[in-house]
């Protein structure tokens, strides 16, 4: 345990090093640049943050999840962006190859990531977003492999990443087998069929690009198809349990947007005047900071809750914790906007890149309206099939 704390705050003093001293400085240009911040990236990889959680076999640390959240948070409290780098870089795909794949899809996903490649995932398509298992994204079997085709919409790093994780309705002999997941390498040869479509122009977040991803005739090799330990048919489950690291994730980068935000509230109020007197005084801002960092505390409880074991967080507890802080993050970084006054709504200050960076987090990877179904089918003991045809087939059903 004493080694553990000290390693985690080993972490976090070397991550809050980089972030002050190297990635705060750059934020704001990288989000007026609206650039993929490389630089950030080989800083990240030279101090060992990308792919820590790789086991030592491949080359990474063995670390977890706990550690992964510390240096997200502190990356993210001085630039969003790079602190959903460093989420990709050791949660989500990485997380499911390294868990379930192959030898060599495991060799290639370290190197990879190892070198600075932060990897895609690739679930949402235009017609399919909190209805993921209703993607049309189709991978035929054909001799010793699988033709993909689809079109991916909002993947993060598109055009910038080279590992995606592609998640598609499998048929074999056009009976359908199930969603599973491929491994695909962009620009490698034989990869042709992968191309990336039109960029969003998103709110916040504007350094990382999200992309549409085409699948036209792309030929994935049988071997890089990720299998999970329960086969094609159930394994979009496994898959999602994997995903449970990445929702951590997106809720440690909300935590550290939200602190940025709170320690960026705090020093002005402490320093700006109204009335002769320091604006900390006035009890109305004071109730609004204690409110503040009362529920940065339990965001980041929430975190440390389901980062607390090993392996992947708990499905509910990862739902909880990203629930809460993308909520909470919301709230924070608009209050901290709020006490600023006008100097808050000035683009030349970082706490309103942090209200547009904050405010994807209640969206992005499973929306807080779904996360409250999670949450509420795990209470309850049922499933709630959001469909009308499996509401009438299975009504709020106990059955599995
Ligand atoms: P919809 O599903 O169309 O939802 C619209 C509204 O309806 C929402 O408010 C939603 O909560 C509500 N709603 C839908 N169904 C229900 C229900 N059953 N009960 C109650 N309310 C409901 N996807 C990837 O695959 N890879 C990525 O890398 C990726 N990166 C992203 C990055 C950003 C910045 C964003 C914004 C999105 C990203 N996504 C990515 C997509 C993201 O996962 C989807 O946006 C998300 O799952 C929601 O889907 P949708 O946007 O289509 O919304």
């Amino acid at each position: 345990e004493k080694s553990c704390a000290s390693r985690l705050e080993s972490i976090r003093e070397r991550a809050r090093d980089l972030a002050q001293n190297v990635f705060g400085p750059r934020a704001a240009s990288i989000d007026k640049a609206e650039i993929y911040p490389w630089e950030n990236c080989f800083a990240l990889r030279d101090a060992g943050f990308m792919g820590m959680t790789i086991p030592k076999a491949y080359g990474g640390q063995g670390l977890g999840y706990r550690e992964a959240v510390v240096l997200v948070e502190e990356v993210s409290k001085a630039c969003g962006v790079t602190g959903r780098i460093a989420v990709e870089a050791n949660m989500g795909a990485v997380g499911a190859i390294m868990a379930y794949g192959s030898e060599k899809q495991k060799k290639i996903a370290a190197e990879l990531v190892l070198e600075g490649d932060k990897p895609a995932i690739c679930i949402t398509e235009p017609e399919s977003g909190s209805a993921a298992t209703d993607m049309t994204t189709r991978a035929d079997k054909v001799g010793d492999g699988y033709i993909l085709n689809g079109k991916k919409h909002w993947i993060t790093g598109g055009g910038v990443s080279r590992l995606h994780l592609i998640f598609a309705q499998v048929f074999e002999n056009d009976e359908p087998q199930g969603i599973a997941g491929f491994i695909v390498v962009r620009g490698e040869p034989g990869a042709e069929g992968l191309s990336i479509g039109k960029r969003e122009p998103t709110m916040g977040l504007r350094g990382i690009p999200e992309t549409e991803v085409y699948l036209r005739d792309l030929h994935v090799p049988a071997d890089m198809l990720l299998q999970p330990p329960s086969g094609i048919r159930k394994g979009f489950g496994d898959l999602m349990t994997a995903y449970n690291g990445q929702r951590v994730g997106a809720a440690a980068v909300a935590l550290g947007l939200a602190v940025g935000a709170y320690d960026q509230a705090e020093a002005f109020i402490q320093q700006r005047e109204q009335f002769g007197r320091p604006i900390c005084e006035f009890q109305g801002l004071q109730w609004m900071l204690a409110d503040m960092a009362v529920q940065i505390s339990a965001a980041r409880a929430l975190i440390n809750e389901a980062v607390n074991g090993t392996g992947f967080p708990d499905k509910m507890k990862a739902a909880q914790a990203k629930l809460f802080t993308s909520e909470m993050a919301v709230k924070v970084t608009n209050d901290a906007l709020q006490m600023h006054g006008a100097a808050g709504y000035s683009r030349n200050n970082p706490v309103e890149r942090m209200v547009r960076d904050a405010r994807m987090f209640t969206i992005g990877g499973g929306t807080a309206q779904v996360l409250r179904n999670v949450i509420a089918s795990d209470l309850l003991g049922r499933k709630f099939p959001q469909t009308r045809e499996g509401y009438m087939a299975y009504p709020a059903s106990k059955s599995p």
